[in-house]
């Protein structure tokens, strides 16, 4: 084992090494702290400049994330919530000491664990926790209690991508690196908007395309997003189309005589019943299917093959499918096919979502695997497991994956569920069915960092969890990369650590259920002897890290797996010898066949429905969404459709529509976009109840699953979509510190149920604002307004008010030392812009007055608002580019001499776009 060495994690008296908690590129940050009268706080952060990942560079989200480390959103204290008489949950919530709460919580598994047996308890936890306390949870169903119904939502993000891998690769182990990017002349970026979900690997992108011209890059996205408009080839397919465009891909390669027979012969077996397969998927049958033109797809296999390194980067678009372990696994044929992998620059390389998916994997924090990548069907695993644990045995019975837990919730098979550091009743697919299953548990436990989620409703007990800036122990981010994560401040209130809370439950429940074994199995004090155990259960696997330590990635720095016992450096890429993990040594080719969605679209809902990431939002924005920046370049859930669909049902931008699926819906305003072909919808996922007023996506989205890796068809759900004639409409503002802004935002929460339509945002810079955007069919009641007043802190006396009874307009402003700082327009809202900007820019006060108290609905001619945000570091707007660009500045130009663009980058697919639309005006 590497001795210490001196300590990387602080580097500076106040400032910390960590990770960031957003996405699985895994960037390195540098906290920065300060001592304040009330302890450490967390003041900035800035990219680490050694970390591989990153190299210093960091996104929007990551630049803003000191500012989500206050206090104001945060779950502080063990919670308790109250029942009526008649058992239903309430909305009270008593405070209660961690030793009661968790002895409650102890009785209750207890008791329903002694009446109806292991399995009628779960826990669903999540790929944003640490390696460390995965596997905590993990060994507590699996090895304490004696179920394997432990899920995670990373069966929402990337269990089709371990199950491709292990079909044809033999283990679940990306073979790639972030630096092959630098080395492949051919880039295959499917189903994956890298710009926005994946911001700094597509600096890097960037990069390399500038560095090497002749870098191909093909992108296959139903969608025409900033990853596809930057591409070389943009393959529009249609939706659940993958496979069939692989298989085309592959047809055209053995008809062009691109693939490595002398790598197929050495190395792969099953490549003549593939071969034999793809024979019927011809160029023009393929074209047909997959909607694309048949040179497109021609052009696509020749430089795929026709490269010397062919790197595929994918994600959702391939993983959230019914079909999406055979997407997945067509992929791999191709690198199969053509030898692209093992090499610099090639191999099939699956992007993470979440920021530790990969460390969930490794220590088989799921319902279908074991530690260090063990399968839970094998009873060799299971021995071996049960030996490393020192117990008896794993139970055989497969646990409940995500969508099959939530069933098994509703219908009372599963009686008390565990849910941490995940948001279900938001992030689950069929939304509905999930609150319903929520509501119908005997028993719920969250443990969560944040107060105000879609879940926490449903909660009867919740349990206050650290979160990032607060939490010690390793993290992997998409390439096999481990880096340690670490403490800069101590959790606020009674929070306490994800493993503690799961470590302590554990002994409490031993207790409980007479296991004299618990004290032994959870005998951890510090997340390095958590750490330490998991190590040892990987000696000898695929993911081997014997070599690794605390000590070793304090001294030298995040770590690539396998790093074996003796090593000093781990393996940068995998299958360079053309070996695999497989019985025979030899990759396996897949026989794929092209399957449609599962839910087909008809008459009564004619629509595909897709989801995906923004640029500047997180998941369920239960941290994003207080950051009043990372509003200003997406404000509002919009839906995006086709200008020729939008059309035939006489929609215009900005409409009111109701999207419903078969499941249920949700309402929101509709624009038209070139990014959508005919036939095609898309919502971004972030937006749930706590800021619009509904589920948001998942209240339409399907719970099918894929039948190997049961990871639900989240990219595709049949919709209808309907014009809500909701005239009246409201627009409440209110500038806060930005302490007070969360809880602003939670105190104005339940008035969105009062709505047709309604969201909740902020705005602003350094001073931000709240903003309550509403409609509806008649005008609301004088109780509400005075409901809205009070929550919004107007005070009609002091401020400028002007009614118009007659047409049911009203206008009320508040004005302080000399700003901007309330506007409640009733009835009309066509100032909104100008007024928001007059707020958040703090433009000058009497031209407003002027306009409050004039017989005006409309804002003063000229004063429409700056619009959009692009370019977040620098708050430059859209529509500020639009002017440097039409007086002539190129990319060059905007980068050089205004400086867009040359902050995070994240906006920079977005400069070149508008410089293109220019250009081709
Ligand atoms: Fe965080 Fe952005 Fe890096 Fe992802 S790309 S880890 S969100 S800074």
């Amino acid at each position: 084992m590497p001795s210490a060495a001196p300590s990387l994690s602080a580097i500076g008296p106040f400032e910390v090494r960590s990770t960031c908690c957003y996405c699985g590129v895994g960037c390195g940050v540098v906290i920065e702290t300060e001592d304040t009268a009330s302890g450490r706080v967390i003041t900035g952060v800035r990219g680490a400049p050694d970390h591989p990942a990153n190299f210093g560079r960091l996104c929007t989200k990551g630049t803003t994330l000191h500012l989500t480390a206050g206090a104001s959103t945060r779950l502080l204290q063990p919670q308790l919530r109250e029942r009526d008489a008649k058992g239903a949950r309430t909305a009270s919530l008593k405070d209660t000491g961690w030793d009661q709460a968790l002895d409650i919580a102890a009785r209750r598994f207890a008791a329903i664990i002694r009446e109806h047996g292991p399995d009628a308890v779960a826990f669903y936890i999540s790929g944003q926790l640490l390696t460390e306390d995965y596997y905590v949870f993990n060994k507590l169903a699996k090895g304490l209690i004696g179920t394997n119904n432990v899920d995670t939502n990373s069966r929402l993000c990337m269990s089709s991508a371990v199950a491709g891998y292990k079909a044809t690769l033999g283990a679940d182990a990306p073979p790639a690196c972030y630096e092959d990017i630098d080395h492949a002349e051919c880039l295959f970026i499917s189903g994956s908007n890298t710009a926005f979900a994946h911001p700094i690997l597509y600096r890097r992108i960037e990069a390399a395309r500038e560095k090497n011209p002749a870098l191909k890059t093909i992108v296959v996205d139903p969608r025409r997003t900033d990853t596809a408009r930057d591409a070389d080839l943009h393959l529009a397919i249609l939706p659940g189309t993958d496979v069939a465009l692989a298989n085309g891909m592959l047809h055209v390669l053995l008809w062009e005589g691109l693939c490595n027979l002398d790598y197929i012969r050495d190395h792969t077996e099953g490549f003549e019943t593939l071969k034999e397969l793809v024979r019927e998927y011809t160029p023009a049958s393929v074209a047909a299917i997959c909607g694309i033109g048949e040179e497109d797809l021609i052009t696509a296999a020749k430089w795929f093959g026709g490269s010397r390194a062919t790197l595929s980067l994918y994600c959702q678009g391939l993983n959230q499918s019914s079909n999406g372990t055979q997407n997945n696994a067509s992929v791999i044929n191709l690198h199969l096919a053509t030898g692209q992998i093992g090499r610099p620059g090639a191999g099939p390389f699956s992007l993470t979502g979440q920021p530790n998916a990969m460390g969930g994997r490794e220590v088989g924090g799921m319902a279908n695997l074991l530690s260090a990548h063990r399968d839970l069907a094998n009873p060799e695993h299971r021995a071996e497991v049960a030996a490393l644990w020192g117990i008896d045995a794993v139970p055989a019975k497969p646990g409940k994956t995500a969508v099959e837990l939530f069933n098994a919730v509703r219908t009372g098979e599963i009686k008390a569920v565990w849910i941490a550091c995940t948001n279900p009743a938001q992030s689950m697919p069929d939304a509905g069915l999930v609150r319903e299953a929520l509501s119908r548990a005997e028993f719920v436990v969250l443990q969560e960092a944040f107060a105000n989620t879609d879940t926490a409703p449903y909660a009867d007990l919740l349990l206050p969890a650290s979160t990032w800036g607060e939490k010690e122990g390793t993290v992997t981010n998409s390439e096999r990369r481990i880096t340690r994560v670490r403490s800069a401040i101590a959790p606020p209130g009674a929070a306490r650590h994800d493993w503690v809370i799961a470590r302590d439950f554990a002994l409490r429940l031993g207790n409980e259920l007479g296991n004299t074994d618990a004290p032994r199995l959870f005998a951890y004090t510090t997340p390095e002897e958590v750490f330490n155990e998991h190590r040892e259960t990987t000696r000898g696997r695929d993911l081997d890290i014997t070599g690794m330590s605390y000590a070793m990635l304090e001294a030298r720095g995040p770590q690539q797996w396998p790093l074996r016992e003796g090593e000093t450096t781990g393996a940068v890429r995998l299958y360079g010898d053309g070996r695999f993990p497989t019985a025979s040594g030899r990759a396996r080719f897949a026989p794929t066949h092209h399957k449609p969605t599962a839910e087909k679209t008809d008459a009564r809902y004619p629509l595909h429905f897709n989801t995906g990431r923004l640029r500047d939002h997180w998941h369920g924005m239960s941290r994003t969404g207080r950051v009043a920046r990372l509003y200003s370049h997406v404000e509002e859930p919009v839906l995006a459709m086709n200008a020729i669909d939008m059309a035939k049902r006489k929609f215009k931008d900005g409409d009111i529509v109701q999207v419903a699926s078969r499941r249920g819906e949700f309402v929101a305003r509709v624009e038209a976009s070139d990014d959508m072909r005919s036939g095609q919808s898309y919502l971004p996922m972030h937006w749930g109840s706590q800021f619009m007023n509904s589920a948001g996506a998942n209240a339409v989205t399907s719970p099918a699953v894929d039948p190997v890796s049961r990871q639900p068809e989240l990219k595709h759900a049949a919709v209808r979509v309907e014009k809500l004639e909701l005239p009246w409409e409201l627009v409440v503002m209110r500038t806060v510190s930005e302490a007070a802004a969360p809880e602003l935002m939670s105190a104005a929460q339940p008035l969105l149920a009062e709505f047709g339509y309604a969201t909740l945002a902020l705005f602003g810079r350094e001073q931000p604002a709240v903003i309550l955007r509403a409609a509806n069919k008649v005008p609301v009641g004088e109780t509400l307004l005075a409901d809205i007043d009070r929550i919004f802190a107007f005070d009609a006396t002091t401020s400028l008010n002007y009614m118009d009874a007659r047409r049911g307009i009203a206008k009320r402003v508040m004005v302080t030392g000399g700003r901007v700082t309330g506007v409640r327009l009733t009835g009309e809202t066509a100032a909104r812009e100008w007024l928001k900007d007059a707020m958040a820019e703090g433009l000058a006060v009497e031209p407003v007055r002027r306009w409050v108290l004039a017989p005006l609905s409309a804002p003063p001619a000229g004063n429409v608002g700056r619009g959009r945000i692009v370019c977040n570091c620098l708050n430059v707007a859209e529509s500020e580019i639009r002017t440097a660009v039409e007086q002539g500045a190129d990319l060059a130009a905007l980068q050089e001499t205004l400086k867009y663009g040359t902050q995070c980058g994240s906006c920079v697919p977005e400069l070149k776009q508008l410089v293109r639309i220019r250009k081709a005006a």
